[in-house]
């Protein structure tokens, strides 16, 4: 149940101001990345009252526990207690690491999503999914806690990179693709982010994302729907991670829409035409690369351990239609084998 404030827009930090003036928190404690603490932190820290900062390391290689002990220990250090107040500043690794961090110190102390990232701001930092990652599985270790309020401030994305603007317009566009046909009209003709109004990209987004979660908090059903193109796209991440060339979580799912569009069209939900305008816009926003048979073994391998999997079955959202979607869909190694055969012929 989403009952905490999402706050979205230029308003959004002297929104969080008021929230924090109007409770009362023992000590305070911003956990930011290299990047956020040099970029974001001084766009925040004017509207925060005392607190502490952490700082970690950037990046999903990060998201382990070593970076966890590490933070735990600076809150130990300040005597944080049970009213406490961890602040996320940060993308999805700071907000998800960040808040299973908050979410176990003490059997749980309340936490502020301020995501920095598009993906974090459209997706991470909404519906409470925490973690991190371990002996080379994605998320594997974590909890489901909602944050005590998420404040989106879309002026942090001016110092984002590009591709990193492309990582996170890749959850926009999947909402569009399971829950918002008419949109996804318009957003199919996009080649480029150039001018976009992003408050307003950002807040579709939510919205789709806080009412599938509203549903179903805890992805026994509907939730399952945003896990359209992740089956496929973590498995691939998680393989990506250990190379030299890692591949950006968006980026990822980016491909996995595109296995998984085709594996929709094959089980005879999916037109092809639609199919065929998914590949063609998601291409003008990538660079990708041919992904060589030889990997496609080891990252079936890592599908079998996908935490959606039931009963020792890897399981799939497929579209139904754009705008549409069908949950718990069954997949085999050869079907995913299949689907990355298809993203190397059309990319
Ligand atoms: P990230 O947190 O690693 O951020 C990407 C990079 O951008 C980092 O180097 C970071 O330091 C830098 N950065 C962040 N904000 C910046 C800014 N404003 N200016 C300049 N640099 C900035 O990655 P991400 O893409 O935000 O998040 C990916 C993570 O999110 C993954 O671990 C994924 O599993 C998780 N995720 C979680 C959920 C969920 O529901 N909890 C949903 C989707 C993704």
């Amino acid at each position: 149940m989403i009952d905490y404030p999402i706050k979205i827009g230029d308003q959004s930090l002297e929104q969080l101001k008021a929230h924090l003036a109007s409770e009362d928190f023992s000590q305070v404690m911003v956990i930011a990345d290299e990047n956020t603490a040099e970029h974001c932190y001084p766009l925040l820290q004017p509207f925060l009252p005392m607190h502490y900062l952490c700082k970690v390391p950037a990046g999903e290689t990060h998201k382990n526990l070593g970076s966890c002990i590490y933070i735990w220990q600076q809150m130990t250090n300040a005597a944080f207690d049970r009213k406490g107040l961890i602040l996320n500043l940060g993308g999805g690794v700071i907000g998800d690491m960040g808040g299973f961090v908050a979410g176990t110190y003490k059997r749980g102390i309340r936490f502020i999503q301020i995501p920095t990232t598009l993906l974090s701001q459209v997706d991470a930092s909404v519906g409470g999914k925490l973690g991190i990652d371990f002996q080379g599985f994605k998320n594997h270790i974590g909890l489901f806690r909602e944050p005590e309020g998420v404040y989106i401030y879309p002026g942090f994305l001016k110092t984002l990179s590009q591709k990193e603007l492309h990582s996170g317009f890749a959850e926009v566009f999947k909402h569009h693709l399971i829950a918002d046909a008419a949109a996804w009209q318009d957003l199919k003709l996009l080649s480029s982010l150039d001018g976009v109004d992003m408050a307003a990209l950002i807040d579709h987004s939510v919205k789709i994302k806080a009412k599938i979660v509203e549903e179903d908090p805890f992805e026994h059903g509907a939730r399952k729907a945003l896990n359209f193109g992740h089956t496929i796209g973590h498995a691939v991440e998680s393989y990506f991670l250990e190379k030299e060339t890692p591949l950006l979580h968006g980026e990822a799912i980016a491909i996995g829409m595109i296995a998984e569009s085709f594996l929709s069209q094959k089980a005879g939900l999916l037109p092809a035409k639609d199919t065929g305008e998914i590949v063609a816009f998601i291409k003008r926003f990538y660079d990708f690369w041919v992904i060589g048979e030889e990997h496609f073994e080891a990252i079936c391998g890592l599908a079998l351990n996908d935490k959606k999997n039931q009963a020792g079955k890897i399981l799939c959202t497929f579209l139904e239609g754009v705008g549409q979607f069908r949950i718990n869909q069954a997949i085999s190694s050869a079907d995913i084998q299949a689907g990355l055969r298809f993203f190397n012929q059309v990319i």
